[in-house]
């Protein structure tokens, strides 16, 4: 909460109008009865003045009540909605910068669902905090007045304030533990729901819509049941505290109506308590209210926060320096790697050394860890043991922008936004000239494709735009790592859905673009190999042979076995 603290103070001005809105209109409002109470017994009983000031004063009082309260409202709004787009942009912000590694390991519809609702939680709570404010005040001055006023039925009339707060506090303790439980329930529907409509295809291909229905149906209720829970609660107690200020209100009549038959107070007194009591109803509601709303808040404030605090595991270390224009050697010195910090190896004492300007072909069973190196090389975690370096630089010590930069990198499914064909593949350079954006296209082979398409470079791609066959998205794909014109080139099976004609074509470009650029090429044909001077076979998470193509046909029982895997073209 001290830091949601930090979040406001960055709108001071508006907090501060808002907060003089509430002080100022729960003054006005603690006002009224004291009014009432002389119209009744220095006019009405006693005509001991004329009628008309104070009524001009009630206006007065009643317009100066709805100014602040447009202040409160207003400026309240403006902070709570400010807060939130704050939290909004710090989160996705922060998701941005967080490692692929640790974000791999999160539930996406998780997260997507805390960004929301908890922002929209924090919201509800800030939207809520003047109107408490001015409550507050109203509270402590009306009590002020009425004990001024007559003491002994203040106390009568004031008792039942502490059931009031008791009742609140055991069901704020109450209510807390569900409302949370279900909030991580919503969470999980969105995830099921999202994962099974981005897996239309496959559950249709495979006919389990009922079981995707059942696994919706199971979530649902389990966030209902929770929910429920929750309601179940807050009608248990959410009554009593509503029935406690009629009580109070109840005593009021019988104990005021005696005191005023009996000459103890007059009926102008009796009148304004009477008001107050009706005015403290509606506070001592809301307290009820905003405990459960806090509550809820408070959870969502952890978690944004916690989701805040999140280290990522890989960022630039207090020393990292700019790595300068690169010549482009690259290095894997013996290193061993377990996705998650440890488990199984991926990579097992892995070494390899390419020399700037080399194209290096990798070959390998599935699973043999390729993918995995490259998963290094662009340092999306850090190995375990060994060192990757560029340059002689260990990646470590670099920062992670100017490596980035230098290193283009396709893969085999890479993500396209659905923005234009142009915006995709000018994605790393926004600037870029349009002349460069087409040659990186016609590099890629995918210049005579684009130009077919409905608006040309303009097309929009992707989700809701045109969807591209596989081996279009990767020739948009490889375009795009081409035009950062990287020191560094890695294709991961970056053209494996692109049919063996159009790749010829793409090869035949691509010998141009990877003249003098280090590349390392992960093979899914034989056709890649040929692009390739050397060749390196992996195998569990290690570099086992070495050499070209005519060398490891001759000695390397593997390379053969592989070679005879592979796509004959
Ligand atoms: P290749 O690219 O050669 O097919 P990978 O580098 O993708 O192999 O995989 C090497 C090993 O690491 C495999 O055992 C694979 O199961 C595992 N692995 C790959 N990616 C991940 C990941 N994101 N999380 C956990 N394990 C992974
Ligand atoms: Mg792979």
């Amino acid at each position: 909460m001290r830091r949601l603290w930090g979040y406001m103070l960055r709108r001071r001005g508006a907090v501060t109008l808002s907060l003089a809105g509430a002080a100022l209109g729960g003054l006005a409002q603690a006002t009224v009865p004291l009014a009432e109470r002389q119209i009744v017994n220095g006019v009405i009983i006693t005509h001991r003045s004329p009628l008309w000031p104070w009524l001009v004063l009630m206006v007065g009082l009643a317009a100066a009540t709805f100014g602040f309260a447009y202040l409160r409202r207003y400026y309240g709004g403006r902070v709570a909605l400010g807060v939130q787009y704050d939290l909004r942009n710090a989160m996705h912000d922060h998701l941005q910068r967080m490692d692929a590694a640790t974000l791999q390991r999160m539930p996406t519809g998780q997260l997507v669902g805390r960004a929301n609702s908890d922002a929209t939680l924090v919201q509800g709570l800030l939207n809520f905090f003047p109107i408490m404010s001015s409550n507050v005040l109203l509270v402590i001055l009306s009590i002020g007045v009425m004990v001024w006023l007559s003491p002994l039925l203040s106390v009568v009339s004031l008792v039942l304030l502490p059931a009031l707060a008791i009742l609140s506090y055991r069901m704020r303790s109450r209510v807390f533990p569900a409302s949370w439980d279900a909030q991580q329930r919503e969470g999980e529907v969105v995830q099921i729901v999202d994962e099974g409509l981005s897996g239309v295809r496959v559950v249709k291909a495979f006919g389990q819509e009922r079981r995707e229905l059942e696994r919706v149906t199971r979530a649902a209720e389990g966030l209902y049941g929770s929910q429920m829970r929750a309601v179940r609660l807050q009608a248990r107690f959410q009554p009593v505290l509503q029935a406690i200020p009629g009580l109070g209100q109840a005593a009021i009549l019988a104990l005021g109506g005696w005191m005023v038959l009996h000459h103890r107070i007059s009926l102008g007194t009796f009148l304004a308590f009477s008001t107050y009591v009706a005015q403290l109803v509606a506070p001592a509601q809301r307290l009820a209210s905003l405990m459960t709303i806090a509550q809820q808040a408070r959870a969502g404030v952890e978690r944004i926060f916690q989701l805040l605090d999140l280290e990522p595991g890989i960022a630039d270390a207090p020393a990292a320096v700019a790595l300068p224009g690169l010549r482009g050697d690259v290095e894997f010195r013996d290193v061993t790697f377990g996705y998650g910090g440890g488990g199984e190896a991926a990579l097992d004492g892995f070494s390899l050394e390419v020399r700037a300007g080399q194209r290096v072909a990798l070959v390998g069973p599935s699973g043999s860890g390729k993918s995995s190196a490259v998963f290094l090389l662009e340092r999306f975690d850090d190995p375990q043991t060994g060192a990757v370096l560029v340059d002689g630089h260990d990646l470590r010590d670099v920062t992670l922008a100017s490596l980035r930069r230098q290193i283009g990198v396709a893969f085999e499914d890479s993500f396209l936004f659905s923005e234009s064909v142009r915006d995709n593949i000018s994605y790393s350079r926004p600037d870029a000239p349009f002349e460069e954006i087409v040659a990186a296209a016609r590099a890629a082979g995918a210049h005579d494709f684009i130009r077919a398409l409905p608006d040309g470079y303009d097309t929009t791609v992707g989700e809701r735009g045109l969807s591209l066959s596989g081996g279009q998205r990767q020739r948009v794909a490889l375009a795009r790592a081409l035009l950062g014109k990287p020191r560094i080139l890695v294709l991961d099976d970056a053209t494996s859905a692109v049919d063996a004609t159009t790749e010829e074509a793409v090869h035949a470009a691509l010998r141009e673009v990877m003249a003098g650029r280090t590349t390392i090429l992960v093979a899914h044909r034989r056709s890649t190999l040929r692009l390739a001077e050397r060749i390196v076979v992996v195998d569990h998470g290690r570099v086992v042979e070495d050499g070209e193509h005519d060398e490891l046909m001759a000695r390397s029982e593997l390379y053969r076995a592989l070679l005879s895997g592979l796509e004959d073209v």
